[in-house]
């Protein structure tokens, strides 16, 4: 049996620049509903630095996109104040860089409008205690952190609030068509029912799978993957966003983030069949450690946490076979009046921290193919949990700990009050390393599309901490089952799915201290509580 479904807009892609034109979309009141083929976040948007960019990066070579991203940068510090945290940024130069590409960043940032101000090197390292003492010029910008998985899912929460429609774990594997027009899409569902949905227009927010939506409305968008790897380490070791000054090249980055730092990244170009699962090569890590340690030493004394890679979605000019010298720019396109398909539009390339502008130019395309009179409010409206907060919220919580309240706080904003209650239970910590309470697992478990424990820990950050879920993987699992989101099996089945993800990305970087945590980790789970032979399923079972 076919499911079916009626709407106006069908999305496709649940990363941030399909969260962004849900919102927008809701906001104007238009029907939509976004379809998933995993878990919101699980493509680029969660496998990137979460750099809230200056522009400054990209003011010598793109300066379009450098003033995209200073005009946005401003716009996100008032609308999604709980997902950003406004560190500031260093471009720094070492006694091997070009020193001519620190005057060139100035004027470029000068003309572009982004504030970049040269300090004397002692202030850089009075601000950065960990920097190489060797640098000879330092750049304040306003650069600042953006966390993607917080973001997407207020942009989701929001549209949701507005009536539009999500679903996870819904794969499009068929678009519809009558005398040149798209009509809807055919979908699969995790658990193995059939979808149709129809609607007026149909936008491909797919980032790097683009292409392939394309080809299933019979037109060609060539994408041009070019993978970039990053190394996290287990604590903060800087508070503003490092960058080396010199032309955008390999390591060239540290970006902190809640409690960890991340050090980024490789430009790699990969077949376009190797999108589905980027893995970070040795050489890369190497690499990444290098460069690192010129600039900020201290690098060697910390433990690596865990390795990664996303693939930016990049649309491949003829000419071009590096993918830092492609434009990060944005491309629309309506293909009707590219390839004569109606009803199909593709919103492409862009960054994480354009994906409102890239939400509002799709968006009004839509609502002008619609033949609605719509206006955007996304630069103005905060999402849910960035509304101003007045008054102490300290005084609510007395018996409280300052700590949870302000993890609480840092993550969701005034929807704290949503979330963390007067009560034991509800405020008990289930994750020691990012402070995640009970209420906050089971406010996402109950309001943010969470199907798995995975997907747990993309909404609240539980095993994303210096310990990588050892402690509270086994805890949140049970979550699942005590609120009657799964059997005590299904529970069983997601811990271990997590423990396998988790492991992953630690396999890059498994060497002294990590090394010696995972066989912990593994002496924990298999010789202890026995996972390996815990049933995963009633059948199981009986044959056990
Ligand atoms: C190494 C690296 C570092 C980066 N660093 C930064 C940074 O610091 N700051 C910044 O602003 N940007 C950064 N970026 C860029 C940024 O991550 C991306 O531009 C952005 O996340 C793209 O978001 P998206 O929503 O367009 O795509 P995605 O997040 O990839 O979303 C597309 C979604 O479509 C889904 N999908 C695909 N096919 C189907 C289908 N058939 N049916 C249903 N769903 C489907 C996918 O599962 C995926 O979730 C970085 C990128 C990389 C690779």
């Amino acid at each position: 049996m076919t499911l079916m479904h009626e709407t106006e807009v069908i999305i496709i892609g649940g990363g941030a620049t399909g969260a962004g034109v849900l919102r927008d979309l809701s906001l104007r009141g238009i029907r939509a509903v976004l379809l998933e083929k995993g878990d919101i976040t699980s493509g680029t948007t969660g496998r990137n630095h979460g750099l809230l960019h200056s522009g400054a990066r990209y003011a010598v070579k793109d300066i379009e996109s450098a003033r995209e991203c200073i005009s946005e940068n401003r716009i996100l510090k008032k609308i999604a104040g709980h997902c950003i945290e406004e560190t500031g940024g260093l471009f720094i130069t070492l006694p091997e860089d070009d020193r001519q590409y620190h005057e060139q960043l100035l004027s470029r940032c000068l003309e572009t409008g982004i504030d970049a101000v040269e300090i004397p090197v002692s202030e850089a390292l009075k601000k950065e205690p960990g920097l190489n003492p060797e640098i000879v010029s330092a750049i304040k910008v306003p650069d600042g952190i953006i966390d993607p998985f917080r973001l997407t899912s207020a942009n989701i929460l929001d549209a949701k609030e507005h009536g539009a429609k999500v679903f996870t774990y819904m794969e499009v594997c068929g678009i519809f068509s009558s005398s040149g027009k798209t009509t809807g899409v055919k979908a699969l569902s995790g658990d193995g029912s059939v979808h149709e949905f129809h609607g007026n227009i149909i936008v491909n927010a797919a980032g790097i799978w683009g292409q392939r939506i394309c080809l299933m409305a019979g037109s060609e968008l060539k994408m041009l993957p070019s993978k970039g790897s990053m190394l996290i380490v287990d604590y903060r070791i800087n508070n503003t966003v490092i960058n080396r000054c010199r032309k955008p090249s390999d390591a060239d980055i540290m970006v902190p983030g809640d409690t960890v730092s991340i050090l980024g990244t490789t430009s790699m170009e990969i077949p376009y069949d190797e999108i589905d699962s980027p893995f970070p090569e040795n050489i890369e890590i190497d690499m990444l450690l290098r460069e690192g340690e010129r600039m900020v030493p201290n690098l060697s004394k910390t433990r690596a946490l865990r390795a990664y890679s996303g693939v930016r979605p990049l649309l491949a000019p003829e000419d071009s076979s590096d993918g830092r010298n492609i434009t990060r720019g944005i491309t629309l396109i309506d293909h009707k009046s590219r390839d004569g398909i109606d009803g199909l539009v593709t919103i492409a390339g862009g960054k994480l921290m354009t994906y409102r502008l890239m939400a509002e130019m799709t968006s009004d395309l839509v609502s002008e193919k619609l033949g609605k009179k719509t206006s955007c409010r996304t630069h103005s409206l905060p999402l849910p949990g960035s509304e101003k907060v007045t008054g102490n919220i300290r005084k609510f919580y007395r018996d409280i700990s300052n700590s949870v309240v302000g993890s609480t706080m840092y993550r969701h904003g005034k929807r704290i009050f949503n979330i963390l209650k007067n009560d034991r239970k509800n405020f008990r910590l289930i994750c020691e390393c990012e402070m995640v309470t009970e209420g906050e697992i089971e406010y996402a478990l109950n309001n943010l599309d969470v199907t798995t424990l995975i997907d747990l820990r993309r909404r609240t950050r539980i095993g994303m901490g210096p310990c990588q879920g050892e402690l509270c993987s086994y805890r949140a699992a049970a979550l699942f089952n005590e609120y009657g989101k799964a059997s005590p099996h299904e529970s069983t089945a997601m811990l271990k799915d997590f423990l396998e993800e988790r492991w992953k990305g630690i396999k890059p970087v498994l060497w002294g201290d990590s090394l010696r945590e995972s066989e912990l980790t593994y002496w924990i789970y298999t010789s202890l509580f026995g996972l390996d032979e815990l049933p995963l399923n009633d059948t199981e079972r009986e044959e056990k």
